[in-house]
């Protein structure tokens, strides 16, 4: 799962991603992350993890990781081919989920690409840039639909007829994602991978001196309120206060972020508000060798999550043996929630839930 950054130039993207990678998990432990270096991978805050590594005094403890890409080159007019332009909506068209930062804090000395600072008007900019890409794919499949209901295709002119209805939202600069869509148009729209149907989270860039009460800031009323329209989530940040606090190691961020007023980073915010914009869960893992989080996205079967671990106990699962993370700590050990018959059973219909820690049987 992968979130992209985006925002225009001299909003604070890039000290936010070096923030990032500055906090970057150690790449031994995720060997599936090929790290480039624009992709910046963090581990996913989770306390139940130290917790269950209390219990079991594991070798290793490994937290779930999250990626982040940094898209830089938007800027207005990108869809014509300005600045990075296709480039750079390539990148986006193969993120999951999208986190634009948009400058709120003031500051004489950097200069606005936009002239004075308005958040709105970023945002704005940035909407009309991805709807205008939209439009381009969704002509092309107009096009292709079109030819197909002259043979008489039932299935083509359901297609022309909601790809009319997509375009005419897109020319009024309505992002795809304001819509619901029943299942048949959600599976067209699909392979059409629209970039204003992604999730979106706006990542509201404050000044130090704003951190500790961010709501004072109309700016950031004003984008809390444009976010709710759109379904769109709002976390606030100092990105220049992020990247600082992430070259501390961890007692004296903890102690600089408390004598901020703070109690959690902006990274952390980030971390958090990225998995429940993804629709992300957690299940655990727990033993001698290793303690590790895992992450699913909510509603993935009990196979499917540990075809995660490796596609080996997917294709030979078995069944799953589970207990709750709260039920393991309140009977204190694995073994007495075994006697207290809270260690369940489950077959491959199970569904999973966030904090199971779970044990798969399987055949090789
Ligand atoms: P990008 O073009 O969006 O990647 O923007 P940068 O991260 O390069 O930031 C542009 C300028 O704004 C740099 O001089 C940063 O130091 C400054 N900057 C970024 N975030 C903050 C912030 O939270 N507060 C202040 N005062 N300056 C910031």
């Amino acid at each position: 799962m992968e979130i992209g950054i985006v925002g225009l130039p001299n909003v604070g993207k890039s000290t936010l991603f070096n923030a990032i990678t500055k906090a970057g998990a150690e790449a031994a432990n995720y060997p599936f992350c090929t790290i480039e270096p624009n992709v910046g991978v963090v581990e996913v805050p989770d306390e139940r993890l130290d917790k269950l590594a209390g219990m079991f005094k594991p070798k290793k403890v490994t937290p779930t990781a999250m990626r982040f890409v940094d898209i830089a080159g938007l800027v207005k007019g990108a869809s014509q081919g300005e600045g990075l332009g296709n480039k750079f909506l390539s990148h986006i068209r193969q993120v999951d989920a999208i986190a634009q930062v948009v400058r709120c804090f003031q500051d004489e000395n950097i200069t606005h690409v936009e002239g004075g600072l308005d958040p709105l008007r970023d945002i704005e900019i940035i909407n009309t840039e991805l709807c205008l890409a939209d439009i381009d794919s969704v002509e092309k499949r107009l096009d292709k639909a079109q030819k197909q209901t002259k043979s008489g295709d039932k299935k083509a002119q359901a297609e022309v007829e909601l790809l009319n209805r997509v375009r005419k939202m897109l020319e009024d600069a309505q992002p795809v994602r304001r819509v619901e869509f029943n299942e048949e148009e959600q599976f067209i729209l699909k392979e059409l991978n629209l970039l204003t149907q992604k999730p979106v989270l706006f990542v509201a860039n404050v000044s130090e001196e704003e951190i500790a009460g961010p709501d004072d800031n109309p700016l950031v009323q004003r984008v809390k309120q444009y976010a709710a329209r759109e379904k769109a989530g709002v976390i606030t940040v100092c990105a220049k206060l992020e990247s600082e606090i992430a070259e501390l190691p961890d007692d004296e961020a903890k102690a600089f972020l408390t004598d901020l007023g703070l109690t959690e980073s902006g990274l952390d915010k980030l971390i958090k508000a990225g998995f429940y914009l993804l629709g992300l869960m957690t299940f655990l893992t727990a033993g001698e060798p290793e303690v590790r989080a895992w992450t699913i996205v909510k509603g993935t079967k009990a196979p499917q999550a540990a075809g995660k671990i490796h596609s080996d106990i997917e294709r030979g699962f078995i069944r799953a043996e589970i207990v709750s993370y709260d039920d393991l700590m309140r009977s204190g050990s694995q073994a007495a929630a075994k006697e207290k018959g809270l260690v369940r059973l489950e077959g491959k219909d199970y569904v999973m839930q966030d904090g199971d820690v779970v044990y798969f049987r399987f055949n090789v």
